[in-house]
């Protein structure tokens, strides 16, 4: 069956937004993550037989859902 796995952004780690440089610099900027759009978590659909397989998988999931 078809699921969907909910992963944190690697790159902005969740929030959804990230520094434009490095954050000791006066300057820094917090952007909009380019990786996720802003929305701090990626959704990603697979086939499994059950979410205790698709855990195996995605050990860093924050959560799972039947589609
Ligand atoms: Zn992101």
């Amino acid at each position: 069956m078809k699921i969907e796995i909910h992963v944190n952004c690697i790159e902005c780690d969740g929030y959804g937004f990230v520094a434009d440089r490095h954050p000791n610099d006066p300057s820094c900027q917090m952007v909009c993550c380019s990786e996720c759009d802003g929305i701090g978590s990626k959704d990603y659909v697979d086939d499994y037989d059950s979410i205790v397989d698709a855990k195996e998988d995605w050990p860093n999931a924050v959560s799972f859902t039947y589609i």
